[in-house]
């Protein structure tokens, strides 16, 4: 863990060190309150993804507008967040193992958790592991409805499994997981309330076939920022698992509304903030965040407010910029900063966030749950 972060409360934005995670303080707190404005409207809850920004400050601002728990991918994730002071988590995985099963049992002991499940025996494991800590977990059956990753298929694997759970001495049946992130994605509105229908359509008649053999589903979990309208409206969940609207990537704002605009609800806030080291030739610089500072899973990131620098290719510490105007000012010692095409991995590279209000930073948040891979 490097423990010293780039910057001090009341320092100016350009003289923070980079590179660096910059968050801009006005639009994170509107893209919370935008989220919890939508969802009020509706029945449905928000239980927001915590791999998005792996900080308990952010999850606890979520909590205080309105959401009911968090969704965690990891049991260490989860660790951070009820280190933080989290109280109700979902972790929104399949969790194998017997240490990480250990850990989920003595976590179960301090908070409220709930877990995805998509195989048989495994319900059995955990059953045992439970029972070895006198401890009961709530557990969702997680269902296959387009994703093609885990989840048993919604027809009768999804009901023997539920009843498993039910019937298992210090397991909870508790209700499903149905979580389609490609549908997201889906940047033509058709498409993706398409896409978003038919895993609601299977989803639904799952819960009524479940109710016939008497399994309840108190808790029906799933969706995200890309679609979160179209699942919130579709009257089959319970809660929503929104994660990126905090900070939204670039990729994420493609998406077109039904009348072919962007949407725009949620603005980018999240920054990586680089400085450029070198201008070689007129037409190239490099700044001073490559892979290891900026995740380029979905592309690389752009370079915000400046359309005439194109960061087109980096290595481990470098990112190249390609100037297409050789007249461009930008010298050595300049900050620029960049929109990761995917927040997730870029934030995972970073311990910790410096926000800014007004060009000043703020206040630099500790992102505790940064490399919680277990
Ligand atoms: C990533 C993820 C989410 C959140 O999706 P966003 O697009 O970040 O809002 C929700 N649920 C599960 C299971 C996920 O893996």
């Amino acid at each position: 863990m490097n423990t010293q972060p780039p910057a001090e409360v009341g320092m100016k934005v350009d003289e923070v060190d980079t590179p660096a995670l910059l968050v801009d303080l006005d639009i994170l707190e509107q893209n919370l309150q935008r989220m919890a404005d939508e969802l009020a409207r509706t029945p449905v809850r928000l239980r927001a993804h915590a791999k998005t920004h792996k900080c308990p400050e952010v999850a606890r601002r979520q909590i205080e507008l309105g959401a009911i728990g968090l969704c965690c991918q990891k049991v260490s994730e989860a660790e951070a967040m009820v280190d933080g002071g989290i109280r109700d988590i979902l972790i929104s995985n399949e969790i194998v193992g017997p240490r990480k099963l250990e850990r989920l049992a003595r976590l179960a002991q301090r908070s409220r958790v709930m877990v995805c499940v998509d195989d048989p025996d495994q319900v059995n494991v955990l059953n045992q592991v439970m029972q070895d800590h006198q401890v009961h977990l709530q557990v969702l059956v997680e269902i296959e409805v387009g994703g093609t990753k885990c989840g048993v298929p919604p027809g009768q694997p999804a009901v023997d499994l539920a009843r498993r759970i039910d019937v298992a001495t210090h397991l909870d049946f508790t209700g499903l997981q149905s979580y389609f992130g490609a549908a997201q994605h889906l940047v033509d509105f058709s498409q993706r309330s398409a896409a978003v229908a038919k895993s609601q359509s299977l989803t639904r008649e799952l819960i009524g076939t479940l109710a016939q053999h008497g399994l309840a589903c108190p808790v029906v979990s799933g969706g995200g920022t890309g679609a979160y309208d179209l699942e919130s409206a579709s009257g089959v969940y319970t809660e929503i698992q929104a994660g990126s609207y905090v900070f939204m990537d670039h990729g994420y704002t493609n998406n077109l509304t039904a009348d072919g605009k962007p949407c725009n609800q949620f603005q980018q806030s999240l920054f990586v903030y680089a400085t450029v080291m070198s201008r070689p030739v007129p037409e190239r610089a490099v700044v001073d965040a490559g892979w290891k500072a900026v995740g380029v899973d979905c592309g690389f990131p752009i370079v915000a407010d400046r359309p005439d620098i194109e960061y087109f290719q980096g290595g481990d510490e470098h990112g190249k910029l390609r100037l297409h105007d050789p007249e461009t000012q930008l010298r050595v010692g300049d900050k620029l900063r960049l929109v990761p095409g995917n927040c997730d991995p870029t934030v995972n590279l970073y311990d910790w966030y410096v926000l800014f209000r007004q060009r000043r930073v703020e206040a630099i948040w500790a992102i505790t749950a940064r490399g919680a891979v277990l």
